[in-house]
């Protein structure tokens, strides 16, 4: 805990760095597990990417500092200056509102992701601020946060503007910053963990796994989204699974979604 009477730069600073080292801790423990599970399901997968793999986590520990320093501000907002929506008291908000702040935030953060995402693919800022996230070919389970600063920034901020416009409870949003934390590591990692009867069936339709958005490192210009093929498939730049992934796991053969 910061002492109240802590000047507020000093405090800000500490809040900051607090939660930048929870989110780099996050980040190595997450990547770090799926990687020696990867080691097992599908070993050798890595082989010979050391080089790579040092790469991504150095750039991940850099975007560490972009996500913790505004979620280490405005958490300190809350608890100190109750600038925010946010709450600890479960009877401050209805219970239906729980899941429905669950997939408004997973929604918006989406939403944000896929236009964004769609930006940086125009060549000029793909040089400047997403061709290091394409490096990784392919990616792998430390990819996750392999972001150069400014791309970093534009996912950073999604969640510390939306406590202040969407109530939720806290541990609801742990569950969010889970749900974005495991999504964003497996849907890199190179093989599909979830079982043929979810990917293929009519929600996986609108799920984004491992088995999508390695098209998009495959292709590059599809496949845009974080969580959902909504707007993918709104916009017609959905293509599909990728074709290795679905193939190794065993999955067979999936009707493809129509490009535009
Ligand atoms: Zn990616
Ligand atoms: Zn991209």
């Amino acid at each position: 805990m910061i002492p109240a009477d802590t000047p507020l730069p000093l405090a800000l600073l500490i809040a900051g760095l607090a939660v930048t080292v929870i989110v780099a801790l996050r980040y190595v423990l997450t990547s770090g597990l799926f990687a020696l599970i990867t080691a097992r399901v599908r070993p050798g997968l890595y082989a010979g990417r050391a080089r790579q793999i040092g790469r991504e986590v150095r750039w991940s520990l850099l975007s560490a500092v972009v996500y913790g320093a505004p979620a280490g501000i405005v958490l300190w907002g809350w608890r100190r200056q109750d600038w925010t929506l946010l709450t600890a008291d479960w009877a401050s908000l209805p219970l239906w509102w729980h899941p429905v702040s669950v997939l408004l935030y997973l929604f918006v953060q989406d939403t944000c992701f896929y236009w964004s995402h769609r930006w940086m693919h125009r060549p000029r800022w793909f040089r400047i601020a997403h061709a290091v996230h394409h490096e990784s070919r392919p990616p792998t389970a430390w990819t996750a946060m392999s972001f150069h600063p400014l791309e970093a920034l534009t996912g950073a901020v999604v969640v510390p503007a939306l406590v202040f416009l969407v109530p939720i409870h806290i541990a609801t949003l742990g569950l969010v910053l889970t749900i974005a934390t495991v999504m964003g590591v497996t849907n890199h990692m190179g093989w599909e963990m979830f079982p043929r009867r979810i990917v293929h069936s009519p929600l996986g339709q609108w799920l984004i796994t491992a088995s999508h958005h390695e098209r998009h490192h495959e292709e590059y210009r599809c496949n845009y989204g974080l969580y959902f093929r909504f707007w993918d498939r709104l916009c017609g730049t959905d293509r599909g699974l990728s074709a290795r992934i679905v193939a190794e796991a065993g999955h067979g053969a999936q009707a493809p979604v129509p490009a535009e």
